[in-house]
């Protein structure tokens, strides 16, 4: 028994569709009108294996916008008569023109054949084009033909047959674009779905991209339907954002984006051999996506950025430093000098420090994130995450995963916030749940205050290279692990969009530098500030009233005898830790890092370092502070922590302080990366899981290290 199936033949005036059609049915054709209109409509049929194709030539055109009688049937043709596939023919000679009606296609998603004709002309012209890797990427299967000879016809009928079979197995692959415009089309679709407002037939993710482009039949379909007005209402809120960040019209960013998953497209499966008139936007792209010199090029410029970004940012940060100073002064001053209130003591301990600790860094953060928009912005980041693709597949992840982890370098908490643009739950999961392994800026105190203490000033740099190093192995290590277990899966291809390059508007910069800031402040102003509370509290409660010694009368002492002003400056240190110590055992933070000192000896930690560690877990940085408080040094500038770095190598040796730096490398990352974790992943399990996770992880690392670090000394 025969089975019959509508098919329909699309592409671009010229194309040769209709040399393809007649190839296909050879006589069996007859001509029409289509209802209604004087665009004639041409019918045939051929069989292939038992099956009766019945193909219609669709009108020829170049886009599925609403603008001419020919472009509205071809997408209502296919929208309302659902053929069983949509054979697409193409000029291979011009691909990149002809890809973009393709390219809407696959937003409909509809399943689809790539014919790819005049691959004859493009053979003359020295083009090739991988066809297996165009298949892939687009999730169709692809022919060759040359439709005036009948060549490869024949292949072409039995893949119609095939795919007619199982269409489903055949559904072009979902176009994402980057998060500029994947975003407000995600969040329209869901308003459509959650508005239960898509008329039959239509899909939700189209019908976003539609009325992001102000398609004027569809924006007439919503004014018919009932809740459709309010549709709308949102649709232009959306547009109006998006405009703004972009200062262009929505149509017009719809289409550069369509433009630019073309541009990536070809870049990764066309390879011209004979040479090409190139524009400039070319002419750039040959150079910072180049083979070899690609990657060195971004390094150079991602080092300009770093050494910018800390040189500009320090007097920024001095001030904010000394404002904060000042502050603390000021609120001390509320109370007698020598004062002992509790109240003062939450206050500029608690919560001046713990805050103004954090903020200390808005400036070199705010001036990276500026740095990251303008490079953004340009179109350049597009082609880093291009050039870093083939090396961050084999670590199994996704070229867009790089930037996350680059961001990651100054703060995991717009990383993972950047991971959105990763469409694959497995790349997403996976990057967000390594990111905090990169060495954060809120690590650098750390080592500002532990390396030049306990290192030679030759060793220096390279300790703290071997850090980062550490680091990066640690993330590349855990990603492989992590995608061949929890999120396993193949690397499947992907379009990355190659966006047109543009000088950035100042407002779009000024935008997206903004929105990263706040959520750092917000970071600071909320759980920073919560957090600071809580820890002091821990650490000064329950308080201890007889103390075991009267320590004063042990300093007056001291000071009476006969030593020298340096000897007894370091005996009242000792007294005063001392002093410290016993307080502070008496506390919660105390009283826990007593309870785990056991289980940090193997990483060669004391209940000290453990109270500092807990105190840190907030932000990375107030490791310092906390360092500063158990040794009873009180405030700690942690710019220039140097009655500190005095100290710490009276009670620790350099194998020690590298584990302790080792430890916060690796560790639980802040609160705050918690908290966007858990965001973004929409879970607490896998907040909880990276937590867990990068402790453990953490833990035996350092362990590892410390007890071969002690086999080697004993050596
Ligand atoms: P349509 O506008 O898409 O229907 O295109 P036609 O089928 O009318 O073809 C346009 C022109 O391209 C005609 O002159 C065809 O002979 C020619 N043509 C069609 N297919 C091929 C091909 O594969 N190779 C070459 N070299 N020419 C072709
Ligand atoms: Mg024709």
């Amino acid at each position: 028994m025969t089975k019959k199936y509508e098919i329909v033949l699309a592409g671009n005036p010229n194309s040769g569709k209709t040399s393809v059609f007649n190839a296909l049915t050879g006589a069996r054709q007859h001509v029409g009108n289509y209802p209604g209109v004087t665009v004639e409509q041409i019918v045939g049929s051929f069989k292939t294996g038992d099956c009766e194709i019945e193909v219609t030539d669709l009108p020829g055109t170049y886009s599925l916008t609403a603008n001419s009688p020919e472009e509205l049937i071809a997408r209502n043709v296919i929208i309302t008569e659902k053929p069983e596939v949509v054979v697409n023919i193409v000029d291979a000679s011009n691909l990149e023109r002809n890809l973009f009606l393709t390219l809407q296609f696959m937003e409909l998603g509809v399943p689809m054949i790539l014919v790819l004709n005049m691959i004859d002309n493009a053979s003359d012209k020295g083009i090739k084009i991988d066809t297996e890797r165009l298949g892939r990427l687009f999730g169709t299967r692809v022919v060759c033909t040359v439709g005036n000879r009948s060549e490869g016809i024949n292949e072409l009928k039995k893949i119609i047959g095939e795919v007619v079979r199982e269409k489903d197995k055949h559904l072009s692959e979902k176009v994402t674009y980057s998060d500029e415009l994947m975003l407000p089309i995600l969040e329209l679709s869901k308003i459509l779905t959650d508005n239960n407002s898509i008329p039959e037939g239509y899909k939700a993710d189209w019908l976003a991209i539609k009325l992001l482009e102000k398609d004027k039949e569809i924006i007439e379909l919503f004014e018919s339907l009932e809740s459709g007005k309010e549709v709308l209402k949102k649709a232009d809120v959306l547009i109006e954002k998006l405009e703004n960040d972009v200062d262009e019209p929505s149509e017009i960013i719809v289409t550069e984006h369509r433009y630019g998953f073309i541009s990536g497209t070809c870049r990764e499966v066309v390879s011209a051999t004979l040479q090409k008139r190139r524009d400039i936007s070319e002419a750039i792209d040959s150079v910072v996506t180049h083979r070899i010199f690609g990657i060195p090029l971004f390094l150079g410029l991602m080092y300009v950025v770093f050494y910018l970004t800390f040189t500009i940012g320090d007097p920024f940060m001095n001030w904010i430093e000394a404002g904060f100073g000042w502050l603390g002064d000021f609120i001390s001053s509320w109370w007698s000098a020598g004062s002992e209130s509790s109240l003062k003591s939450l206050l500029v301990d608690g919560i001046i420090a713990g805050v103004g600790g954090v903020l200390v860094f808005l400036p070199n953060i705010a001036f990276l994130f500026l740095a990251i928009a303008i490079l953004e912005g340009t179109g350049y980041m597009a082609r880093v995450a291009f050039i870093m693709d083939r090396l961050m597949n084999k670590i199994g992840l996704h070229g867009k995963s790089f930037i996350p982890m680059l961001i990651g370098f100054g703060c995991s908490v717009p990383a993972i916030m950047s991971t959105r643009t990763l469409t694959l739950k497995r790349d997403r999961m996976t990057t967000m749940l390594v990111v905090p392994l990169m060495s954060c800026g809120a690590r650098i105190p750390i080592y500002a205050l532990i390396i030049p203490a306990f290192f030679a000033k030759r060793w220096e740099a390279l300790v703290m290279f071997s850090i980062y190093i550490i680091g990066i192995i640690t993330a590349i290590i855990c990603a492989k692990l992590l995608r061949s277990t929890l999120f396993k899966g193949e690397n499947e291809p992907f379009v990355m969009e190659l966006p047109p390059y543009r000088i950035p508007t100042l407002k779009s910069v000024g935008i997206h530098m903004w929105g990263r800031t706040v959520v750092y402040l917000q970071k600071a102003g909320t759980l920073i500030l919560a957090a600071s509370v809580i820890l002091w509290i821990m650490a000064n409660y329950p308080k201890k009233d007889k103390l075991e010694k009267d320590y004063r009368v042990e300093i007056a002492k001291i000071e009476q005898s006969q030593l020298t002003t340096k000897q007894k400056e370091l005996k009242i240190r000792d007294i005063k830790n001392e002093e410290m110590a016993e307080r502070l055992s008496y506390t919660i933070t105390g009283r826990i890092g007593h309870a785990i000192e056991p289980a940090l000896k193997p990483m060669g930690f004391d209940w000290k370092i453990g109270t500092a560690l807990i105190g840190a877990f907030p932000a990375k940085e107030l490791f310092v502070s906390q360092m500063g408080i158990v040794f009873a040094l009180g405030e700690i500038d942690e710019e220039n922590p140097v009655a500190l770095r005095d100290e710490l190598p009276r009670h620790y040796n350099g194998l020690q302080a590298y584990c302790i730096m080792l430890f916060c490398l690796l560790s639980a990352p802040c609160i705050a990366t918690i908290a966007i974790t858990r965001r973004e992943s929409n879970s607490w399990f896998w907040a909880l899981f990276q937590l867990v996770g990068l402790t453990v992880l953490a833990y035996i690392v350092t362990t590892i290290v410390y007890q071969v670090g002690l086999l080697v000394q004993a050596f």
